[in-house]
């Protein structure tokens, strides 16, 4: 059924009806062989209250906040393209949340990946609901590195934090150059536990995907291997918006 309805679609024999003045007319009540039955409040209002409380704990950054498909400034087929596949990587996400498929978003800076990471992230919440949340390789390993002198937390802990999320972003895969062997072996838990769970995953980079300097010599081929088992990958090759003039 319908949420919003104009008043004379809503039989009163049935249905009270509710008025939100934001978003209109809705079902407030139906009545069962029992009595009536009422609902919460408005089903607009409950929604944008459950999409803001994920996003409260999305660590989107602010200037990210707001970004959507919508907002993705678009002038090339390359760009046309690049939103398709997040838009399909969404509706794979939401009418399969345990698919355990990834997306790769790679190119130069400046190009939109974190745009459009965020943009995809945000539409999974609106569509569906599930949990999303945006860490830097850098963050996820200053936080497992905090919890040697602070002890609220254990490691693990911490990886079960970005574990259990529906749909993690990693960003700035390449950004934090020294990365050690012991932290590559983290982000291969962490990798890996989401690969277990079939949970999905967006993954942004500015290095090449394979070869020297790569996504794959980055975070080791094990990584990679569960990565790309099932994988979209979107290649950002035009200029950098940040340095037009
Ligand atoms: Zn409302």
């Amino acid at each position: 059924m319908k949420n919003f309805l104009s008043r004379d679609e809503i039989d009163e024999s049935r249905f009270e009806v509710g008025q939100c003045s934001k978003h209109g007319f809705f079902i407030a009540a139906q009545r069962t062989p029992v009595g009536w039955s009422y609902v919460s409040g408005c089903p607009g209002c409950e929604s944008e209250t459950k999409a803001r409380r994920i996003f409260g704990q999305s660590m989107i950054p602010l200037r990210f906040r707001d970004k959507t498909f919508d907002n993705y400034l678009i002038e090339n087929s390359g760009q046309y393209a690049a939103v398709k596949s997040c838009k399909a990587f969404v509706t794979s996400v939401c009418d399969n949340p345990l698919g355990g498929n990834n997306l790769v978003l790679v190119g130069k800076q400046g190009t939109g990946k974190t745009h459009l990471a965020c943009s995809s992230m945000n539409a999974v919440v609106r569509k569906s609901y599930l949990t999303v949340r945006y860490a830097t390789v850098e963050k996820i390993l200053t936080k497992l590195k905090s919890t040697w002198t602070d002890n609220t937390a254990s490691e693990y802990e911490v990886i079960e934090r970005f574990a259990r999320v529906d749909l993690l972003t990693i960003d700035e895969i390449g950004t934090y150059r020294s990365i050690s062997v012991r932290d590559k072996d983290k982000m291969f838990e962490l990798i890996n536990e989401r690969y277990e769970r079939k949970k999905p995953t967006i993954f942004v980079s500015n290095l090449d995907l394979t070869g020297e300097n790569s996504m794959e010599s980055y975070l080791e081929e094990r990584s990679f291997d569960r990565i790309c088992e099932d994988v979209q990958v979107v290649f950002f090759e035009w200029e950098s918006y940040r340095r037009k003039p």
